[in-house]
């Protein structure tokens, strides 16, 4: 019971203590789409419907897993991970074997940073990986320190619009889950990120006319897509996300570069 205790105020703790903070510059808001796991539905008629939006989405994929069938999808198929990167999506990181990072240690996170990213460069060629996403939106406080230092960004399921001053490791979403029926929201939650000049990070997981609770039908995809188009707000990859807010995407690769990418966004932020 005390373990169990000690486990949720460490999870709380994580959640609530931003430890990469920066200040956004962008100069008009911003709508990222970003898909985890990822399903192969995701690719088949999420990157589909991007394209012919002339979108790009961010794909956080947990390597170990490609081609499995789980409980609601079968995972996104090796040739396919290399068709996203080839037709200019955003390949991003989950853990290898998609385990909880609150359940690893600091050598296990770095073991499953390194398989996931050696197995996306074997399918995707000389590929940087920049930005990772907690499955199951858990995290532990060491392990985001460790995380926010290897990668540029770490994404979690924390409700918000990015505005302001952000953590980067731990940026805010909004879910895309549902039918057209549910887009209801969306105009307010789109009227919100102009006013406040902000990053909306939208997350979801299959694209399926019959999704499961934590996917989207494609017509909804369509309609959050359209609305963006009419406001006139460009839509990014997170990549591309930190570059508008004035974050380039930098890896720290070496114990150096870690002191100097902390040092630098202490300094200017
Ligand atoms: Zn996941």
């Amino acid at each position: 019971m005390l373990r169990g205790f000690r486990h949720r105020l460490l999870r709380a703790a994580a959640g609530r203590l931003r430890s990469k903070t920066v200040r956004m510059r962008n100069d008009a808001p911003l709508v990222s789409f970003t898909f985890d796991d990822v399903p192969d539905s995701a690719y088949l008629n999420g990157a589909r419907i991007l394209d012919d939006f002339g979108s790009r989405g961010t794909f956080y994929i947990a390597a170990g897993t490609c081609g499995k069938q789980e409980q609601h999808w079968r995972v996104i198929l090796p040739e396919q991970v290399a068709a996203l990167h080839a037709r200019g999506h955003e390949i991003g990181a989950h853990t290898f074997s998609h385990v909880n990072v609150q359940l690893l240690s600091a050598r296990g996170m770095r073991a499953e940073i390194r398989k996931n990213e050696e197995r996306l460069r074997q399918l995707c060629g000389d590929i940087r990986i920049e930005n990772f996403a907690y499955p199951f939106g858990d995290l532990s406080l060491p392990r985001k320190l460790q995380l926010q230092r290897h990668y540029a960004s770490c994404r979690g399921i924390y409700e918000g619009i990015n505005a302001g001053r952000i953590d980067l490791g731990l940026l805010k979403v909004e879910p895309l889950y549902g039918r057209v029926a549910d887009a209801d929201p969306l105009a307010s939650l789109l009227d919100n990120v102009v006013r406040q000049n902000g990053w909306l990070i939208f997350y979801t997981h299959d694209v399926a006319e019959a999704p499961s609770h934590i996917g989207c039908t494609p017509a909804l995809l369509e309609a959050a897509l359209r609305l963006v188009q009419e406001l006139g707000i460009e839509v990014v990859t997170v990549g591309e996300g930190l570059k508008r807010i004035g974050r380039a995407p930098k890896i720290a690769s070496t114990a150096a570069d870690f002191d100097c990418l902390e040092a630098n966004s202490a300094i200017s932020s």
